[in-house]
């Protein structure tokens, strides 16, 4: 193919054809990958050269090597797989109770094995809209830098996602509050709506993606996990009630908000300040369903709305804190793949990954 088109060039040099078509036969030979000074020295040279240097498109290292010496190759045939590793995907699996905190975006910390007490970073490029079925984990591809090339494909990395949400569940970027983000580099931050100069696509509010809108954004009510008592469709805390005679605790329903490294999120129920049970809850419990109040096994007592109740051994309570909740994460089990263009869903997410 490549010397027929080289026959092709000469032969309409010789019949004098139009500069347009002889361009048109250098570009041919160009579009199989000639450089455009090897088409040069073919011009000069008046004759077909047999044996052509092809170049690669890319720089890397090859990964993966089908060609041997004599060997006939077809049309769209692979030869060498090559790889840019200066920059690599890191394939995160998160699982359900961790994506109330996983946002397209993040910063992503990272360590591996193959290079102790270094820590690498990168950015969340992608969030899989689907589960797998298999490992119950959401698919999360992070872009990381590797200029040092130590990390390689297949390795394991251990990720650590810091997070910090509002009362409502977004999570807070102070940074991008207000602030428009290019669907596919987060990096491309504007604070206009506007097109991506490197995808061409339209720059999205940073708030589509999860994050907080407010510049002061409200921070969650947050409790240790030890307060909330589980029935499985229901949520319950003992609240001190405060200003009576002898400890009194009042049973409250509450909407859980996601689950933090060692407490919750509380959407309703709960007030900034007041005192909740957090060890000896089961007790105060037990204690009400023997007296035949609503309790945690059985809720359904018409007469009554929540209960108070006195105990003896008090109860060790903590004040609900409206505090700033940093959130760490993490994802074992992941994989170090390099960006494989062909199996990404997008048209440009290789973007920034390769062919630099
Ligand atoms: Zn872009």
């Amino acid at each position: 193919m490549l010397i027929k088109s080289q026959v092709e060039l000469f032969e309409s040099i010789k019949s004098g054809d139009t500069e347009g078509i002889i361009h048109g036969a250098e570009e041919k030979l160009m579009q199989y990958g000639l450089t455009k000074e090897q088409v040069k020295r073919i011009r000069e040279s008046r004759k077909p050269d047999l044996y052509i240097t092809l170049r690669a498109p890319i720089g890397g290292v090859v990964i993966k090597k089908n060609a041997i010496l004599g060997q006939f190759v077809k049309e769209g045939q692979e030869m060498f797989v090559i790889n840019d590793l200066s920059h690599v995907w890191v394939k995160l699996d998160a699982y359900e109770r961790n994506m109330p905190w996983i946002r397209y975006g993040q910063n992503v910390t990272f360590t591996t094995a193959a290079v102790p007490g270094k820590t690498y970073g990168g950015k969340i490029i992608f969030v899989d809209p689907v589960l797998n079925m298999n490992t119950r984990t959401v698919n999360v591809r992070v872009d990381a830098a590797n200029p040092e090339f130590e990390l390689k494909p297949h390795m394991f990395v251990n990720a650590v996602i810091q997070v910090e949400v509002d009362n409502a569940g977004n999570v807070i970027n102070s940074d991008w509050v207000g602030k428009y983000i290019c669907p596919f580099h987060p990096n491309e931050v504007s604070s206009v709506p506007g097109i991506c100069p490197e995808s061409k696509q339209p720059l999205q509010p940073a708030s589509a993606y999860g994050y907080s809108e407010a510049s002061h954004p409200k921070l969650p009510l947050v409790i240790p996990e030890t307060a909330v008592l589980y029935t499985g469709t229901r949520s319950l805390v003992y609240v001190d009630v405060p200003n009576q005679n002898q400890p009194t605790y009042e049973q409250r329903e509450v909407t859980l908000g996601p689950k933090t490294g060692d407490g919750y999120v509380i959407y309703r129920g709960l007030e900034e300040g007041e005192n909740v049970v957090i060890k000896g809850n089961f007790q105060i419990d037990s204690s009400v369903q023997i007296l035949g109040e609503p309790s945690m096994m059985n809720p359904f007592q018409p007469e009554t709305k929540g209960s108070a109740y006195s105990s003896k051994p008090t109860p060790e309570t903590t004040s609900v804190p409206r505090a700033a909740h940093r959130e760490k994460r993490e994802e074992t089990n992941s994989v170090i793949q390099k960006p494989a263009p062909e199996m990404s869903p997008d048209p440009h997410a290789s973007h920034g990954t390769g062919g630099r």
